[in-house]
C-alpha cells in the first residue's frame, strides 16, 4: 500500500469520527434502576426463589462465615441456579476465573447432556458447579506446574455471586472461581486475595479484642475502585497498529493543544460518550454492579467510572466486569476503550484509585473516626496498624502495582511517585504528631483522646479541603485511597498485599499491647510506638517535587523507580516470611509470581520492539521517502527556474531535504541499535529497562520529529490531535 493511500485513509477516519451520531439503545425508560438491578445475578432474591429454604440458609451461612460447602447443598444450588439461568436464556456455563495474566478466563460448557434414553437434557450437577478442569497448560504458572501435571482446577467461590453474561450471541452462566494446581497451589489472583482477607480478619479481630472490643468475629476489607479510561474512535484505532497490539501509542508527536487548558476535567460529557456511558451502566446494573459516578477526567477523551464499594473480593470481580463491559459496549458505539496506563505520551495517564477500608461484623467502618473516646482509641489503633504495615513493607506495595505499563505513569508528575508514602491531612497529622511527641499522657487513654479531639475528626475532615493528589496512599476521611494502582491492573494484587501488610501491623500492635499487660493505657502506648516507628512514611508535601526524592532517601524510604527493581522486593527474605506467615503465598507461589511478572515485563517490551521496527520501516519510512522524492522534485524545478534567471531562495527547501535525509539515517540506525539492545538483553528485565527502553525511546523521538516534517496529507498514522480532540 502506498503511504498516500494510508494518509487518505487517515483523513477518511477524521471525517468518520467527527460526523458520527450518538447511538440510541433500548433502555427500559419506564423502569427505575432498582427494578432491574441485579436481574442477571444469582443474588439473595433469585436464591430465595430457586433454592429450598434450608439450602438457602446453609448457603448464606457459608458465604457469611466462610468454610466448606457440603455436597448436598452444592447439588441443590446447582439445580436451582441452572433452572434460574435457563429461565434467563443461558445455554452454557463457565467457571470464571482470574489467572496470573491479569485478565479473566472462561471455558464454556453447554448445559446440554444426553440421558440414558438418548434424549437431550439440561444438566448442572453439584460436582460440576464445585469444580471445573480447564486445560491449564497455557496459563502462566511460574514454573509451579511441570507439564506432566499441567492440570489446574477451578473451584466455585460462593462469596461472589454467580451471574449471566448476556451478549448479542447468547447468554452464559458465569461461576466466579478460584484457579488452583494439583497440589492446591494458587495459580490465580483470587485465591491469594481470599487468603489475605482471612488473615486480615483474624489479625483485626485479635487487635480489637486486645483493645477491649467485644463481639467482633469477622472483619472484611472493603474496596471501591475508580476506573479511568480513554475512549477513541474506532476509525482511528483501526489505523494504529500500536494501539491494537500494545494498547498504547508507541509513536506520536504531542498535540499542539495539550491538556494544559484543563477544559476537559468535569466538563460536560459529549453526547456520544454519554450514550455509551448510559449503555455501560445499564449492562452493569443488570449484572448487579453498582456504578455510581461518571465524569470527564483530566486529559482530553479521558473518563472515569466509579462503583459503590463492596467487600473486596466482590469489588474485584465487579471491576473485572466493569473493564469487560467498557470494552464490549464501546464497540457498539464505534469507540475503542483504552485501559492502558499511558496510552498517549505527555498526556495524563490512567489509574485505578483503590479506596480501601475495613468493615466489622457489626457493620462498623473501622477507619471511621469514632464519636466516643473509646472508639477514637480503636480508630487510632487501626490507623497506626495501617501506617506501620505500609512503612515496614512499602517495597511490597510498590511491587504490587509494578508493571511495564504503570512505569510510564508513576512518577511522571501526574501520578503518584514510585516512592510509597502516606498522606493524612492537616488535622489528623496534628493529632498523630502530638501522640508521637508524647504530648498526651498515657495514664488515661480516654482522657487523652478527648484532649486530642479525635472525636471531632469526622466533621473536621469533611470540612477539610486539603487533599493531596500527589500522594500514592492517602487517608480520605474514613478510608485510604491507594492511588498508585494502574488502570488496567487487576486490583486483587494491590489489595492482597495491602491486606497482608496491614494484618502484619495489627499483629505487631496486638503483641505490644499484650506485652504491656493490656488495657487502654497499653493500647495508647502501642499506638504511640507504631506511629513513631512509621513516622518516616508520613508525608504531607508535594510528592511530585525533586526535593521529596532527596528527602525520602534521607528517611530511608525505598524509591523503586522501575518494575524490575520493584519485583525484586518479592525475593527478599522478609517478603517470603511475611506472605508465608499469613498463609497468603507459599514461598513457591511467591517465587512463581516473581517469575511470571518478570516474564510479562520482558514480553511486553519485546512486543513493542517488533512493533516499532515494523512501524519505522514499513509505515513511516515509505512516507518519508515519498516526501523526500516530492521535495527533490520541487527542488529540481526550482533549480531549473533559477538557471533561467528567476530569483528563488532554495535554501529552506534544501535544508528540509537534508534534515529528512539525516532523520531517515537516524531511523535506520536507531532500529538497528534497538534490535541489538534487545539481542543483548537476554531475558534480564533490568537490561530491558536500562538498555532496550532507552533505545525504543530514541526511535520514537526520531519518528516524532519526522511527523513534524512530513506534509500532513502524507502522514500515515492518525495524529494525537485527531485521536484526542477530533471526535464527535
Ligand atoms: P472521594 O470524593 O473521596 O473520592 P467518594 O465518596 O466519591 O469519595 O468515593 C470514592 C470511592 O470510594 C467510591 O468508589 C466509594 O464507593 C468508595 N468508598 C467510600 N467509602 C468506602 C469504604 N468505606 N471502603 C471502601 N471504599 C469506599
Ligand atoms: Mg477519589
Amino acid at each position: 500500500m502506498s503511504s498516500s493511500v494510508l494518509a487518505k485513509a487517515r483523513l477518511d477516519a477524521v471525517r468518520a469520527a467527527t460526523t458520527r451520531q450518538p447511538r440510541r439503545f433500548e433502555r427500559p425508560e419506564a423502569l427505575a434502576v432498582s427494578e432491574y438491578f441485579g436481574v442477571n445475578t444469582f443474588g439473595p432474591a433469585a436464591m430465595k426463589e430457586f433454592l429450598p429454604r434450608p439450602i438457602y440458609r446453609r448457603l448464606m451461612e457459608t458465604i457469611e462465615g466462610g468454610g466448606e460447602l457440603d455436597r448436598e447443598v452444592a447439588e441443590a444450588v446447582a439445580h436451582g441456579v441452572k433452572e434460574w439461568a435457563l429461565g434467563r436464556g443461558a445455554t452454557h456455563f463457565t467457571h470464571w476465573f482470574q489467572p496470573m495474566t491479569g485478565a479473566t478466563a472462561e471455558k464454556h460448557d453447554a448445559f446440554l447432556d444426553i440421558d440414558e434414553a438418548g434424549a437431550a437434557i439440561e444438566r448442572l450437577s453439584g460436582a460440576m458447579l464445585l469444580q471445573g478442569e480447564p486445560d491449564a497448560s497455557s496459563f502462566p504458572s511460574g514454573g509451579m506446574r511441570s507439564t506432566f501435571e499441567a492440570r489446574g482446577y477451578t473451584g466455585w467461590d460462593p462469596s461472589s455471586p454467580m451471574f449471566i453474561m448476556d451478549t448479542d450471541n447468547g447468554a452464559t452462566l458465569c461461576i466466579p472461581s478460584v484457579f488452583i494446581g494439583y497440589h492446591g497451589e494458587a495459580l490465580d489472583k483470587k485465591t491469594p486475595l481470599l487468603r489475605s482477607m482471612e488473615a486480615l480478619s483474624e489479625a483485626a479481630c485479635a487487635l480489637l479484642a486486645a483493645a477491649g472490643e467485644e463481639g467482633v468475629d469477622r472483619v472484611v476489607p472493603t474496596l471501591g475502585c475508580e476506573q479511568e479510561y480513554f475512549l477513541i474512535d474506532r476509525a482511528y484505532y483501526a489505523l494504529r497498529p500500536d494501539l491494537a497490539i500494545s494498547s498504547r501509542t508507541v509513536v506520536g508527536a504531542p498535540p499542539p493543544k495539550g491538556q494544559s487548558l484543563d477544559d476537559h476535567y468535569f466538563g460536560s460529557i459529549p453526547g456520544r460518550v454519554q450514550a455509551f456511558m448510559q449503555e455501560v451502566e445499564y449492562e452493569l446494573y443488570k449484572l448487579g454492579v453498582p456504578a455510581k459516578t461518571r465524569h470527564n477526567e483530566v486529559a482530553p477523551s479521558q473518563f472515569e467510572i466509579a462503583c459503590i464499594f463492596r467487600e473486596a473480593n466482590v469489588a474485584v470481580d465487579h471491576n473485572q466486569l466493569v473493564m469487560e463491559i467498557l470494552r464490549r459496549i464501546a464497540l457498539r458505539h464505534d469507540f475503542q476503550v483504552l485501559l492502558h496506563e499511558k496510552p498517549f505520551a505527555e498526556v495524563n495517564g490512567s489509574g485505578k484509585h483503590n479506596n480501601w477500608s475495613l468493615a466489622d461484623s457489626r457493620g462498623e467502618n473501622l477507619l471511621e473516626p469514632g464519636a466516643s473516646p473509646h472508639e477514637s482509641l480503636r480508630f487510632m489503633a487501626v490507623l497506626a496498624s495501617v501506617l506501620l504495615g505500609v512503612h515496614r513493607h512499602a517495597g511490597l506495595l510498590r511491587a504490587a502495582i509494578a508493571s511495564y505499563r504503570n512505569d510510564f505513569r508513576l512518577g511522571a508528575n501526574e501520578a503518584p511517585p514510585a516512592i510509597i508514602s502516606v498522606f493524612l491531612g492537616k488535622t489528623l497529622s496534628r493529632i498523630v504528631d502530638a501522640i508521637v511527641a508524647g504530648d498526651v499522657v498515657s495514664g488515661d487513654a480516654e482522657a487523652a483522646m478527648i484532649e486530642l479531639g479525635v472525636a471531632k475528626l469526622p466533621t473536621l475532615i469533611k470540612d477539610n479541603t486539603d487533599r493531596n493528589r500527589t500522594s500514592p496512599f492517602a487517608f480520605t476521611g474514613n478510608k485510604f485511597e491507594f492511588r498508585a494502582v494502574g488502570s488496567s491492573q487487576n486490583p486483587a494484587g494491590a489489595v492482597t498485599t495491602l491486606n497482608t501488610v496491614v494484618a502484619d501491623g495489627m499483629r505487631q500492635l496486638t503483641a505490644w499491647i499484650a506485652e504491656a499487660g493490656g488495657g487502654e493505657a497499653a493500647v495508647l502506648d502501642a499506638v504511640r510506638r507504631a506511629l513513631t516507628e512509621s513516622s518516616p512514611v508520613r508525608f504531607e508535601g508535594d510528592g511530585y517535587s525533586d526535593a521529596w526524592v532527596t528527602e525520602a532517601e534521607r528517611r530511608g524510604l525505598p524509591n523503586l523507580r522501575k518494575t524490575p527493581e520493584a519485583l525484586d522486593e518479592l525475593r527478599r527474605d522478609e517478603a517470603i516470611r511475611l506472605f508465608a506467615d499469613f498463609g497468603v503465598y507459599s514461598p513457591a507461589e511467591l517465587a512463581a509470581r516473581h517469575q511470571v511478572r518478570s516474564e510479562q515485563y520482558c514480553t511486553a517490551v519485546d512486543i513493542e520492539v517488533d512493533l516499532m521496527r515494523e512501524l519505522a520501516l514499513s509505515t513511516v519510512a515509505p512516507a518519508v521517502l515519498e516526501e523526500r522524492a516530492a521535495l527533490a522534485e520541487s527542488l529540481g524545478h526550482m533549480l531549473a527556474l533559477s538557471a533561467r534567471g528567476v530569483e528563488l531562495d532554495i535554501g529552506p527547501e534544501q535544508s528540509r531535504l537534508e534534515r529528512l535525509g539525516a532523520l531517515l539515517g537516524d531511523l535506520d540506525g536507531g532500529v538497528r541499535e534497538l534490535l541489538a539492545a534487545r539481542g543483548a538483553a537476554g531475558e534480564d528485565p533490568r537490561a530491558y529497562s536500562s538498555a532496550v527502553l532507552p533505545a525504543l525511546e530514541r526511535v520514537r523521538a526520531t519518528i516524532d520529529r519526522l511527523e513534524g516534517l512530513v506534509a500532513d496529507g502524507r502522514w500515515p498514522l492518525p495524529k494525537y490531535r485527531e485521536m484526542l480532540f477530533m471526535q464527535s
